[in-house]
């Protein structure tokens, strides 16, 4: 072979071979941003007085690839299901930060509260689901500890409380499941599973 020839392919797959290594760096970086990003969804509810407990204890259940839930639930919960799904992705320094537990907040019908009284009012409203639903009103707005909310907002409660019993009482079976939210439901195998064994 022509000693000039020799050369000139010598030097071409010199280059090719230290681009092909190059790609190989850039892929490996890129992977490994990527594996820093925590990503996935978040289902967020909306707090109205006609909400059934599944929207209530499914509100702020995150899922996807990196999360113990792979799927969320099943959207709309029911015909009242005002709930949302809406994905995120945060580097590990955000969700170190609290990046994770800071887009839990949930929207609603209530005007003019607080973050921590909205998260408190979600709360009593999970307690409350979690107990028999008393005779009355009266017994219903005790049990949700309505003096503990601050004055400006207790009107607007007291009012979401009165219409939420009246339609849990006419609804009985939004209000269940109380013990466990509906994404703790049996999966599709253990429930053909329970099928079988009636
Ligand atoms: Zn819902």
């Amino acid at each position: 072979m022509n000693p000039v020839w020799a050369m000139v392919l010598a030097i071409v797959a010199f280059f090719i071979v230290l681009r092909l290594r190059n790609r190989g760096k850039r892929r490996t970086v890129s992977r490994e941003v990527f594996a820093r990003r925590i990503e996935g969804f978040q289902v967020t509810g909306y707090l109205h007085p006609e909400m059934s407990n599944a929207c209530l204890f499914d509100h702020g259940m995150q899922f996807g690839k990196g999360f113990r839930r792979k799927d969320g639930p099943e959207l709309p919960h029911d015909e009242n299901c005002r709930c949302t799904t809406i994905p995120f992705s945060f580097t590990s320094t955000e969700v170190f930060n609290g990046a994770l537990r800071n887009i839990a907040d949930i929207p609603g019908t209530l005007d003019g509260m607080t973050t921590d009284t909205s998260r408190m009012f979600l709360e009593t409203l999970k307690r409350l689901a979690s107990q028999p639903i008393p005779d009355s009103s009266d017994r219903f707005l005790e049990q949700s500890g309505l003096e503990g909310f601050p004055e400006k907002n207790r009107e607007a409660i007291k009012a979401f409380l009165e219409t939420r019993f009246e339609f849990l009482k006419e609804h009985p079976t939004a209000a269940g499941p109380t013990e466990k939210p509906k994404s703790e439901a049996p999966t599709e195998g253990e429930k053909s599973e329970i099928g079988e064994s009636i």
